[in-house]
């Protein structure tokens, strides 16, 4: 299994700024990527193709859409299909994420068609799931993870690969805030997560990587990945300049 560091974008860079910063970390991570982790880019849609070219060649590094409608085609102005992504070179997909679940609205069911229907259309999909600090507060961390996994797999086409899937538990209070989950929240929350994938999707449950989000940085990036379970980081603020990124890449 090869550790994913990811970088999501956001509604950031436009398209020259992406070529550039997407060039610059190509340029300070080639060569020195070990051979079992992995650079996954988030850029906005207007940047996807600028970024697509800038890495294309460029041995472990992707490039993910942030968003996609589950249809092939239609009357749904303003959303983009998966194959419009793939057709960009594009191989993966964020669904879940906390900003499209609690700014945009998106519940569950939404989440898990989109997750299933990308999934179906050559995408690898990072699922993102995670409590706010008052379902922490009120002890309801596990039954928060436990219905997100539940609903956003719940469509899951039969013949997946555990590669084509990522879990990303971001806690939203610590999502863009400078507030870490501790080690022992981060580990629970992931062995939570495996113990769950175990129980619903045993035969790929050891292969799907699960990642951390939540204000990594550049000095807190060694020992995230040192936990039991964490696979990987989804990576917001810090992602945004190479110089940054390149450190939590190689940390
Ligand atoms: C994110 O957007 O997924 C994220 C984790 O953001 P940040 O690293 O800025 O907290």
């Amino acid at each position: 299994m090869k550790q994913l560091m990811a970088a999501n974008w956001k509604m950031n860079k436009n398209w020259s700024e992406a070529e550039e910063t997407a060039s610059a970390l190509a340029d300070a991570v080639r060569g020195r990527l070990p051979e079992d982790r992995e650079v996954l880019i988030f850029p906005p849609f207007t940047a996807l193709k600028a970024v697509a070219d800038a890495v294309q060649g460029e041995p472990g590094i992707a490039v993910g859409a942030q968003d996609f409608y589950p249809a092939e085609n239609g009357a749904f102005t303003g959303e983009i299909s998966p194959g419009m992504l793939t057709d960009l070179g594009v191989g993966y997909a964020l669904t879940g994420h906390s900003e499209r679940r609690h700014v945009l609205e998106e519940d569950d069911s939404f989440v898990g068609a989109k997750t299933a229907f990308g999934l179906g259309h050559d995408l690898r999909i990072v699922l993102c799931i995670g409590e706010t600090l008052d379902q922490r507060r009120s002890e309801q961390v596990e039954s928060v993870l436990s219905r997100q996994l539940e609903a956003g797999l719940a469509e899951l086409p039969a013949d997946i690969s555990g590669e084509s899937l990522v879990v990303a538990y971001e806690p939203v209070w610590a999502i863009g805030t400078g507030e870490v989950a501790g080690s022992a929240e981060i580990e629970a929350a992931h062995g939570f997560v495996r113990k769950k994938l175990q129980e619903m999707i045993s035969p790929i449950a050891s292969e799907i990587r699960i990642l951390y989000g939540g204000s990594v940085k550049p000095d807190n990036a060694g020992a995230i990945m040192a936990l039991d379970n964490v696979d990987g980081v989804l990576v917001g603020g810090a992602s945004l300049t190479a110089e940054s990124f390149s450190k939590i890449v190689l940390a």
